[in-house]
């Protein structure tokens, strides 16, 4: 069973009877719609938070700009500490590439 709702239109004010969207502007009206576009954005935006997390790993980069210089040296000792096992990475990388090839 519907409940008969009269949702004043926020926007141009005017009345809309169980409906979603505005009859006259289109805009959206429906409280629960609206709390469901809120949810869908916020785990949109968590998603991409977290994808920026994984493309980004690297929290030193974001320290190195703290206003603080203690997150700042913590920031720099990480990027030295990143590079280094990226060297290391990559001369192992090399090293088994050449011990490969013979
Ligand atoms: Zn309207």
């Amino acid at each position: 069973m519907a409940i008969t709702r009269n949702v004043k239109c926020p926007n141009c004010g005017v009345f809309n009877k169980n409906r979603d969207y505005c009859k006259n502007c289109n805009t959206l009206i429906s409280f629960e719609k609206k709390q469901e576009q809120k949810v869908t954005a916020y785990k949109e935006e968590e998603f991409k938070k977290a994808k920026h997390e994984i493309e980004n790993p690297n929290l030193a980069e974001r320290l190195k700009k703290h206003p603080l210089w203690l997150y700042r040296v913590v920031g720099w000792v990480l990027y030295s500490a990143y590079l280094l096992v990226s060297a290391i990475g990559a001369l192992i990388a090399w090293f088994i590439a050449m011990v490969a090839a013979g």
